[in-house]
């Protein structure tokens, strides 16, 4: 049987990054050898490095001043990385979820940090709007799509100060004004590869105004000198990250991908809100993710929760179930995921509403 893969991360990846990678796994760039024993100062992987970086610049119409780095430790370790470098008095960050949480109590053990909005009062079922932007904060922090809850802010907010994004989530599936950022970083395994590599996209200029001492590997700086190459990169991810751009670059690039996300939103969206036995989680359509569709049963079908999960994952649905801090469902529409498997899980909810509703 079929396997439609939703898993919100890892996740899935194109055919094309699987096949490519697993070849060179076998045989890298025609050296007869495995990418895994192969120097990362090999010419060859050299050049997957480069090329990688000038494709995600590419890709996302990166502009002039900025560096994209390929580094270890996880979008966990920019939560403590973008304060290291930036705050020197205060912060501003805005709390949307258990991720920006977690960013949140990283900084606090660099100076002051105020938390400008929060939407914790719902179960962080919205995305706050309507909040003041300290200008004397060293930089804003937000989380674009709250990859628990389902929730996203899919435009390019304007900020008085310098904008921190962790895009683990959404990064590459929807253009974005870079220019409105300081950074933007991310785990990779979402949207772009398999676990092990975190992107950063930094402007060089945001950099030297803080006067502590930052540990060498934790320093911006160290690694845009030696454009990711200070230190063992994580070599494999990185090769798959490269396949990925190429991918993406083969099928029309990020605006293409993004009217196929939309696309794909639209139909799962449509159909949660129609069948008789699911809701969606967030009520405001304009915050609704397009990258994690969060649904549960409709109040008096609880109990059909288990059930449908069960049904669904005998029809080859993978990954549905939701986070536990929401519950019922959670259908992960990454770039790489096929309409197809969306038609595919909206079949297996009529299909479970005709028997059960
Ligand atoms: C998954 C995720 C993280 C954590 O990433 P790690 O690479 O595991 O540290 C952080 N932020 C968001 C939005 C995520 O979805």
């Amino acid at each position: 049987m079929k396997k439609h893969n939703f898993y919100a991360g890892p996740s899935i990846l194109p055919e094309y990054t699987i096949e490519n990678t697993a070849e060179a796994v076998r045989n890298f760039a025609d050296m007869g050898l495995s990418i895994m024993e192969v120097s990362h100062r090999s010419k060859e992987f050299v050049a997957v490095m480069e090329e990688a970086q000038q494709l995600f610049k590419e890709l996302l119409n990166i502009p002039e001043g900025y560096h994209v780095l390929f580094l270890g430790g996880g979008a966990s370790t920019q939560f403590a990385m973008v304060p290291f470098n930036l705050m020197n008095k205060k912060a501003a960050y805005l709390n949307t979820g258990a991720w920006a949480k977690k960013a949140i109590k990283e900084a606090q053990g660099f100076g002051e940090v105020e938390v400008v909005a929060s939407s914790e009062d719902k179960n962080f079922n919205y995305i706050p709007k309507n909040y003041t932007i300290p200008e004397d904060a060293d930089y804003f922090h937000i989380t674009t799509n709250n990859t628990i809850y389902g929730t996203e802010i899919k435009n390019d907010i304007d900020s008085p100060v310098p904008l921190v994004a962790d895009m683990s989530s959404d990064i590459l599936s929807r253009p974005v004004d870079i220019s409105k950022y300081a950074i933007i970083y991310g785990g990779a395994q979402k949207n772009l590869a398999p676990a092990g590599v975190t992107f950063v996209i930094i402007r060089e200029d945001i950099l030297g105004k803080v006067n502590r001492h930052i540990p060498t590997m934790l320093n911006y700086k160290t690694h845009i000198e030696k454009e990711s190459m200070f230190n063992t990169p994580p070599v494999l991810p990185v090769f798959a990250a490269l396949q990925t751009l190429k991918w993406l670059k083969k099928n029309g690039g990020i605006s293409e991908m993004q009217k196929k996300n939309e696309y794909k939103a639209k139909l799962l969206y449509e159909e949660i809100d129609r069948n008789p036995l699911f809701r969606s989680t967030v009520p405001d359509e304009n915050d609704r993710s397009l990258m994690n569709i969060c649904f549960v049963m409709k109040d008096g079908f609880e109990e059909l929760e288990k059930p449908f999960l069960e049904f669904a994952t005998s029809r080859g649905m993978i990954g549905i179930k939701g986070h536990r801090s929401v519950g019922g469902f959670r259908a992960s529409t990454y770039n790489a995921l096929p309409v197809e498997s969306v038609q595919a899980l909206i079949g297996t909810m009529r299909e479970f509403a005709e028997k059960n509703a």
